[in-house]
């Protein structure tokens, strides 16, 4: 099955990628993770990618698209794509390539991810994502996978989660249009599981 996830910042696409993903035994691909793992790797690349998304705005097409196409090419049967596309010209050029069948839309309200924003934490060395309230660490602040110090991301401070939310409903909303037949609409502001179940019911449908 070939999905994608969209939503606004903080509407739960991680989590709920990964629980499809394991479910179906296809794989998560993040957009936003890949660049985050480069950026921790120190590389030439990494520093250029940090100055960009440090600020809230959007990396250019052709290196994102060089990211997600390697992992596309590697997994012909089938994948969840998460942060992939955000813009009318990314799912265009997804298109042409490599057509998704349905397109699962989070909807929160702004004010819901922006509450949301505030708890969530990322491990400094690892890359684990955590919420201190809804999906939080067994020990305070220490990741659970590799004992790491966890932090606060640099683009969930406010200026940049303004930013990233005015470019959610400008450029990545019209995809809701593009997609429109494929669309399926899942309720996100409730908890975790509740999302969950939702999800299934309308997958399998
Ligand atoms: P996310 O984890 O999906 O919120 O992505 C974090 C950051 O990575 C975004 O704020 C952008 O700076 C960058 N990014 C992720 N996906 C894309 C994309 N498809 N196109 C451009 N920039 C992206």
């Amino acid at each position: 099955m070939k999905l994608l996830i969209i939503g606004p910042q903080a509407s739960g696409k991680g989590t709920q990628a990964d629980l499809i993903a394991k479910r179906l035994n296809i794989p998560h691909l993040s957009s936003g993770d890949m660049l985050r793992e480069e950026k921790r790797s120190g590389s030439e690349l990494g520093k250029k990618i940090a100055s960009i998304i440090d600020k809230g705005e959007l990396v250019p097409d052709e290196l994102i698209w060089h990211m997600i196409n390697h992992h596309l090419k590697q997994h012909p049967e089938g994948w969840i794509l998460d942060g992939f596309p955000r813009r009318l010209d990314q799912a265009k050029l997804l298109d042409r390539h490599e057509p998704p069948e349905k397109v699962l839309l989070l909807e929160v309200p702004d004010a819901v991810g922006i509450e949301r924003i505030a708890g969530r934490r990322i491990c400094e060395t690892c890359g684990k994502d955590y919420h201190i309230k809804y999906k939080p660490s067994k020990e305070d602040g220490v990741c659970d996978a590799d004992g790491g110090r966890l932090i606060q991301r640099t683009d969930d401070y406010p200026e940049a989660v303004a930013k990233r939310l005015a470019d959610y409903h400008k450029q990545t909303e019209p995809l809701i249009h593009h997609y429109e037949r494929k669309v399926v609409r899942i309720d996100g502001n409730k908890g975790i599981e509740e999302v969950w179940k939702d999800i299934q019911r309308r997958l399998s449908n």
